[in-house]
């Protein structure tokens, strides 16, 4: 079965405001083996609000709408939803008594327009609200289901726990969803695309997306099945495919962040890090310690951004500054070894490169990038040009440095 989430507010179109409650109901939907197929946000308007629920009946199960169901002129979420689906509402004196009761506990008088919310669509079944005024709707008919929830989360949850997720268990074949998360370093999307394409395009389930970031690529399986084994034997074969494909490009099969899967081996191995930061400025030691728990490998790092800091605290050779230049693989190189003597740690990755946009040379463009690998046996380095502006490469330059070190550690068991 598919559903369909409609946010509905005008301040849900504003630079101000997110509409979260679709995150929320999404994964409550998954979780019953329902996928979310659309999504959208309407403003306060009437007429675009119900061209969007007769759109929405018209081609998904179940149709989720969030907002709207206040008091107020601007709360229009009922009006539209019965002049979409084509049912009269009628005003259920219960409801109103309840509303009434709210406010009476609060010390407060119910003002007129509340009598609004009392509205029901007819056919529709009214949910409980205990944390506000409005109540919900449930309209149930061939296997098909339209429900109205309040905006704010706080309502909006409770509700779609005790209300709307029994009702839904009822309707939905029990399907279970599954997921498998690949995420791939050193390649770009449309070559990965080309690479896996003719692999994953043969299978409507599991459903393959591809999300990429700089130097980052996630690649996402979701299988729906009638059974959780089922889902597992398709994610498997499929995965398999991907995996004979990527190779050791694969760094997380669980989704996990370079930074994570790098310390994960450097703890295993009982291992340390250091680094030497010049154009990522601190990116790669922000990375590494972002991870709760890094302090059982990364030792520290050097943020050395001039020739003379390069020199006064690793040592780079005064004499091989001014022959090769900061931005050489002869300085990266000096860099990493630098901060493993000085720190003794097992390993040492250093960055330095042009980040731009300015200081690009003919044979060193902006983009131009160094980073070195120092360990116990010894140094090497990699040169790498990456385009895109000033925050893509230093993105870029801090990913890559991760990634030399993950395939050293992975090439050399511990
Ligand atoms: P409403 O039910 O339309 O009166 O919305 C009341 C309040 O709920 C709004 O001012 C928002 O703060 C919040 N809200 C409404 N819709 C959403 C949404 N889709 N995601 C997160 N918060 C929302
Ligand atoms: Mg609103």
């Amino acid at each position: 079965m598919n559903a369909e989430i409609i946010a509905v507010g005008s301040e849900l179109l504003t630079s101000e405001r997110l509409d979260t409650n679709s995150l929320y109901l999404t994964g409550r939907l998954n979780a019953l083996g329902v996928e979310v197929v659309y999504k959208c946000v309407v403003g306060d308007d009437r007429a675009r609000l119900s061209d969007a629920v007769r759109l929405a009946a018209g081609r998904s199960e179940i149709v989720v709408l969030t907002g709207g169901l206040g008091p107020t002129e601007d709360d229009i979420t009922r009006d539209a939803v019965a002049a979409a689906l084509g049912r009269g509402m009628s005003f259920r004196q219960e409801i109103a008594d309840h509303i009434q009761a709210r406010f009476a506990r609060m010390g407060r008088q119910m003002a007129e327009i509340n009598r609004r919310q009392a509205l029901v669509l007819d056919g529709a079944e009214a949910l409980a609200n205990p944390n506000g005024t409005a109540p919900g709707q449930w309209i149930e008919s061939d296997g098909r289901a339209v429900m109205l929830l309040p905006g704010p989360p706080v309502e909006l949850e409770p509700m779609f726990e005790r209300e709307c997720l029994p009702r839904l268990e009822r309707m939905v074949p029990p399907l279970v969803l599954r997921t498998r998360f690949y995420r791939v370093a050193g390649m770009a999307e449309s070559d990965l695309d080309q690479l896996i394409s003719p692999v994953y395009k043969p299978y409507a389930n599991p459903v393959t997306t591809i999300l990429a970031a700089p130097g980052d690529i996630q690649i996402h399986l979701r299988a729906r099945c009638p059974t959780l084994a089922e889902a597992e034997a398709l994610l498997a074969e499929l995965g398999a495919g991907i995996e004979a494909l990527l190779g050791d490009r694969i760094y997380s099969r669980t989704g996990e962040p370079l930074e994570r899967v790098v310390g994960d081996l450097l703890r295993q191995r009982r291992e340390t890090l250091a680094v030497a930061e010049s154009c990522t400025g601190g990116l790669l030691g922000e990375r590494l310690t972002s991870v709760a728990g890094s302090s059982d490998y990364f030792s520290g790092g050097f943020l050395v951004y001039t020739d003379a800091m390069k020199t006064a605290l690793l040592g780079v050779g005064v004499q091989l500054l001014a022959e090769h230049s900061a931005v050489s693989p002869q300085a990266a190189e000096a860099m990493a070894m630098g901060a493993r003597e000085r720190t003794g740690a097992t390993w040492a990755l250093s960055v330095t490169g042009i980040a731009g946009p300015a200081g690009g040379a003919e044979d060193k463009p902006v983009g131009t990038v160094f980073t070195a690998l120092a360990g116990p046996d010894g140094v090497c380095s990699l040169r790498s040009r990456f385009l895109g502006n000033r925050a893509r490469v230093r993105a870029l330059a801090a990913q890559t440095a991760l990634d030399l070190l993950r395939k050293k550690l992975n090439a050399a068991p511990g």
